[in-house]
């Protein structure tokens, strides 16, 4: 067979097995036709029926999460962990508490992540969980019990060397602060069991600000492969969450201006440069609302809606939001717009759709998986730290952060230069993440 029909049959079978599980249908969609290069020059992996075997994760946890209201009210959610392939190392990746979490979402999520943990070169497979609880309008003590509670039943599923989980959307520091007091009064104490931690207890400098730094160092070296530099470029960021927040912080030290930042009911748009303070402010000590930033910022303008249906001059756009938040008709904007670069410090934020306008009118392209990858790196490098009792200072991580990103970037660049056209580095980061995983299972006896 064809390698081209095999993975049109594979992709036909997912479909068939998994109807209902969009995201993740599209994210396999996105991946498989990019590895049939490789593929063709490897047919033992074809042989083998590695494709199938890479698809199913090696096991998923679904539990109940019972947790009481402030107002004495019993409540119930889904908890879960895809712990989709240990190939490289312990499950890694994030916990993501919103509601519309659910299979398909955390399948997608935990498929991407095995081949961004691949891509840092760190020893970690890939893995994802969360729940549909909702943690806007909780108070802190309704959060604390959720956290208990979800942790109450994780525990019994990961460890230090098994399955090291973070944080994602709505799972910050104080939900990471939770979840680690409640595993250890249920487990032996152990640092490494968790990442994201406040650094306070154990946690990594540099870790907070990982991904959104890390999506910055991955334009800033892409930009610097053309002689060229952030430096005055007009940059649009979608979220006003941790890695939103980090971008901007880490675009406006390179000399640009981020000139929005939204959240899911609207966005600001403010052309002097987002205020960095008052919105670290805004979100990260009062976790309040972006409508509060155009109150005390007289520059700044909010619109309800997707930022992405700006229309203003731009040269470099950082989706930091969610999955899918720029379809083909929001692409078609930011071509409009100017914009030269798209890197995502989202996962999935772009549609296929946009991908396809973003190469046709030869907009620079990085896929999140290569350009987010900054924060579990440095999740890896907490582990790292926690296993060696030692803290290392901010210089150091944060310098191990860029190479590590430059080096992501330039295996993205030679992989695609390699295997399919200059410049496209989606296909590069599939292939290089995948080609590593895929070693890795075979060796292992696993097919
Ligand atoms: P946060 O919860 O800190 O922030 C999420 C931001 O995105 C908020 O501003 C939120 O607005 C907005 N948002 C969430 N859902 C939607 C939606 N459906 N429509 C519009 N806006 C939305 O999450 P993070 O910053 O941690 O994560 C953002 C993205 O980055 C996610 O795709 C995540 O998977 C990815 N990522 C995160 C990493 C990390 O280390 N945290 C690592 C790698 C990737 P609102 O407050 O209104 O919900």
């Amino acid at each position: 067979m064809e390698v081209r029909e095999y993975v049109e049959q594979v992709q036909k079978n997912l479909a068939a097995k998994d109807p209902n599980q969009e995201e993740f249908l599209q994210a396999v969609e996105e991946f498989l036709p990019s590895v049939i290069p490789f593929l063709e020059e490897h047919p033992e992996y074809v042989e083998k029926n590695i494709l199938e075997l890479i698809l199913e994760p090696e096991r998923m946890i679904q539990f109940r999460v019972p947790w009481q209201d402030d107002a004495g009210n019993w409540q119930v959610n889904r908890g879960y962990r895809v712990q989709f392939n240990s190939a490289l190392g312990p499950y890694k990746g994030g916990l993501r508490f919103h509601p519309s979490v659910n299979l398909s979402i955390l399948k997608f999520l935990g498929f991407e992540q095995i081949f961004k943990n691949s891509l840092t070169d760190l020893p970690i497979g890939g893995g994802k969980g969360g729940s549909d609880f909702d943690p806007k309008k909780k108070s802190d003590a309704e959060i604390m019990r959720f956290c208990q509670s979800f942790m109450t039943e994780l525990s019994k599923h990961i460890g230090p060397n098994l399955d090291v989980p973070a944080g994602d959307i709505g799972v910050g520091g104080r939900e990471i602060g939770y979840l680690f007091g409640q595993y250890k009064r249920l487990c032996e104490y152990d640092m490494g069991v968790l990442t994201g931690k406040p650094v306070g207890f154990n946690g990594s400098l540099v870790r907070t600000e990982a991904t959104g730094y890390g999506t910055v160092y991955f334009v800033k070296h892409l930009l610097e492969d053309r002689g060229d530099s952030f430096e005055e470029k007009k940059v649009l960021v979608s979220g006003s969450g941790n890695v939103a927040i980090y971008a901007i912080e880490k675009a406006h030290e390179l000399g640009a201006i981020a000139i929005t930042c939204s959240d899911s009911d609207g966005y600001i748009y403010d052309e002097e440069g987002i205020d960095l303070d008052l919105l670290k402010e805004i979100k990260e000590v009062r976790r309040e609302r972006l409508t509060e930033y155009v109150k005390e910022r007289s520059t700044a303008k909010y619109y309800e809606g997707s930022v992405w249906d700006l229309e203003t001059a731009a040269d470099i756009a950082l989706p930091c939001a969610t999955q899918n938040e720029i379809d083909g008709k929001k692409a078609e904007i930011l071509v409009k717009n100017g914009v030269k670069v798209v890197a995502e410090g989202a996962n999935m934020p772009s549609t296929m759709d946009a991908v396809k306008l973003y190469f046709e009118n030869d907009i620079l392209y990085g896929s999140g998986k290569a350009a987010n990858a900054g924060g579990v790196a440095v999740s890896a490098l907490e582990m790292s730290q926690n296993a060696q009792r030692l803290a290392w200072t901010k210089e150091e991580v944060d310098s191990k952060l860029d190479d590590i990103m430059k080096n992501i970037y330039e295996t993205c660049r030679d992989t695609a230069e390699k295997y399919a056209e200059k410049d496209n580095f989606a296909v590069g980061a599939n292939i290089a993440g995948f080609e590593k995983v895929a070693a890795a299972m075979l060796a292992q006896g696993l097919v």
